[in-house]
């Protein structure tokens, strides 16, 4: 336990909250600048989201060999990949390869949450206390706690009734849950169910899938990785990242056809979308240039994709059940499967659309839904996380003038560049709200970040410079830019996460910046090459 140093001087120059792919990253390169640095994390390894996201079948939808620290050869010369796309016990192997490398973890502080951080104006430094009791002054406070990783269980009435164990995938036990020969219910069916069913309907005696919005998913084609492609990565992977910052998504795995869908004939869009249906992955997405764009060319690739969706499943009436159809392709998070909507063609699976009979309450037994009650041994919450805003709220963080960041956020977030707060000086988000984060692929994001980071803090501390914060203009703007891309786009038609539209409390607004990575890097670079134009810089 750290017990603060005397009045004015810091025990760190810097704290980090969490230890996944974003706080690892900024350790290891705040470290090469010299300053002290602790990081706190809750679990008792590395990994973040990793870490935790343990459930049966969890496995990254992006590409493993784009989903990777891109800033060192050697730690990536030193890495295999064996699929496709990497399963969850593999990537987090692969986070500790990191941290053993980089000697990470003498500076990290297992299984302890960060509680509270309070600047003091006067002193410019931030006071950061844990539920370890740890209470410590540093001057710059980094917030790498991840845009997923705060589990919500809904409110269902009568959860402590239920005789059975229940579980939610973001927190999923360790030890691993054998389903062998039991009733299992899973409520939701966003990428965690969709990629647990499969293989929880593989071991149970019988599963009952509570759907309130079927999803739009497509067969993730995991497969081995050759050698040659992980050599060849191996050969050209820091390029890779420098071509994958210059892409809307950070990936280069597929590029965007940039013609309109009237511009080509329906042979060619039909053709096109094929193509990219069976390389899988967000490929299908880029099919053309305003498929995210206009209703009318979103229609036809939502079409497409339900017509591939339908033929995986043998009883029409079931199928149907299965279809998306309140929601245009890609606006929520598109699903990629192994095997899952061919699983309801299986005798021990049954379809539960809560949309016609909603949930009412948790029983002893079971799931009492449109008055019948579901009886199971074993729960599965797949219902997703208080995205985005959540752990970074999870923090009781209070700003300079007394200000806390949940009365100051609690219409939506406000931040300039997603990066930080007016009013919260030399406190720093990895992949905030307002930056395109979860619209990408996140080490991408990640790194983008902690490298602007990095320069800013190094120029801070060179130039004795005090403090760092954005103006309220500039935040004021941003948040108004992101909020008018969003309305140009499809996205707010949906019920998403992206929306906070799962939470009932919520406010609805759109969160990630949905501009590209190319266009909000160039951003980056211009603010900084400006002396960090809408910052405010405090001596
Ligand atoms: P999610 O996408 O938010 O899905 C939650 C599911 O639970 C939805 O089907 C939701 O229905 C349902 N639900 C929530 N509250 C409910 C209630 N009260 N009653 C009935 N159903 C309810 O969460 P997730 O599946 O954990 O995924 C979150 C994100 O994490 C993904 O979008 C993705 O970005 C990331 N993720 C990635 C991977 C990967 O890389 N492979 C894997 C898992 C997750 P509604 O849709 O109607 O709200």
């Amino acid at each position: 336990m750290t017990q603060g140093s005397s009045a004015g001087q810091p025990d760190f120059d810097a704290v980090i909250v969490g230890a996944g792919f974003a706080g690892m990253y900024m350790l290891h390169r705040l470290r090469k600048l010299g300053l002290s640095v602790r990081v706190f994390e809750t679990g008792d390894g590395v990994g973040g989201t990793w870490y935790w996201n343990r459930y049966p079948g969890a496995r990254c939808d992006v590409e493993s060999l784009e989903y990777q620290y891109g800033f060192s050869d050697e730690i990536q010369k030193g890495w295999t990949w064996t699929e496709r796309y990497a399963a969850q016990p593999e990537i987090l192997r692969y986070q500790n390869y990191v941290a053993d490398k980089l000697d990470l973890r003498k500076d990290i502080q297992f299984e302890t949450r960060v509680t509270a951080a309070k600047y003091d104006a006067q002193s410019g430094l931030w006071t950061v206390e844990t539920d370890k009791g740890d209470r410590l002054r540093t001057r710059f406070c980094v917030m790498a706690t991840g845009c997923l990783s705060a589990a919500r269980v809904p409110d269902f009435k009568g959860i402590g009734d239920f005789a059975g164990k229940w579980y939610h995938t973001g927190n999923w036990p360790h030890e691993g849950v054998d389903f062998t020969g039991k009733r299992v219910a899973v409520i939701g069916t966003g990428s965690s169910g969709i990629q647990s069913i499969p293989v929880i309907a593989d071991q149970a005696a019988h599963l009952t899938i509570f759907q309130r919005t079927a999803n739009f998913t497509l067969p993730a084609g995991n497969k081995p990785l050759s050698r040659e492609e992980v050599a060849r990565t191996k050969e050209t992977l820091l390029a890779d990242r420098e071509r994958a910052r210059q892409t809307r998504g950070g990936l280069i795995c597929f590029d965007y056809n940039e013609a309109l869908a009237e511009e080509m004939t329906p042979e060619a869009r039909e053709k096109e979308l094929a193509a990219r249906w069976t390389q899988g992955g967000f490929a299908f997405l880029g099919a053309y240039g305003d498929l995210m764009a206009t209703k009318e060319a979103n229609d036809i690739a939502a079409d497409f994709a339900r017509a591939q969706m339908r033929a995986r499943v043998a009883k029409p009436e079931i199928a149907e059940k299965l279809m998306p159809y309140d929601h245009p392709v890609g606006v929520k998070r598109l699903c990629l499967d192994t095997g899952y909507l061919e699983i309801f063609n299986q005798p021990n699976v049954e379809l539960v659309d809560v949309r016609e009979t909603p949930i009412e309450r948790i029983t002893k037994a079971g799931v009492l839904c449109g008055g019948k009650e579901y009886e199971a041994d074993a729960i599965v919450f797949a219902t997703g996380f208080d995205a985005m805003t959540g752990a970074i709220l999870g923090v009781d963080i209070t700003g300079r003038d007394g200000e806390k960041l949940r009365e100051k956020w609690a219409a939506g977030p406000r931040t300039y560049l997603g990066l930080g707060s007016a009013g919260f000086p030399n406190l720093f988000f990895i992949t905030g709200p307002g930056s395109p984060s979860v619209l990408s692929n996140m080490i991408v994001s990640i790194e983008q970040h902690v490298d602007w980071i990095t320069d800013c803090i190094s120029k801070l501390t060179s130039g004795n410079i005090r403090s760092i914060e954005a103006t309220k203009d500039a935040e004021d703007a941003w948040v108004a830019h992101v909020n008018e891309l969003a309305a140009e786009s499809l996205y707010p038609q949906a019920n998403s996460w992206y929306m906070g539209a799962n939470i009932p409390s919520k406010p609805q607004v759109f969160m990630p910046y949905p501009g590209g990575v190319d266009v909000y890097g160039q951003k980056l670079a211009e603010v900084a090459a400006a002396d960090y134009e809408g910052f405010l810089l405090g001596a």
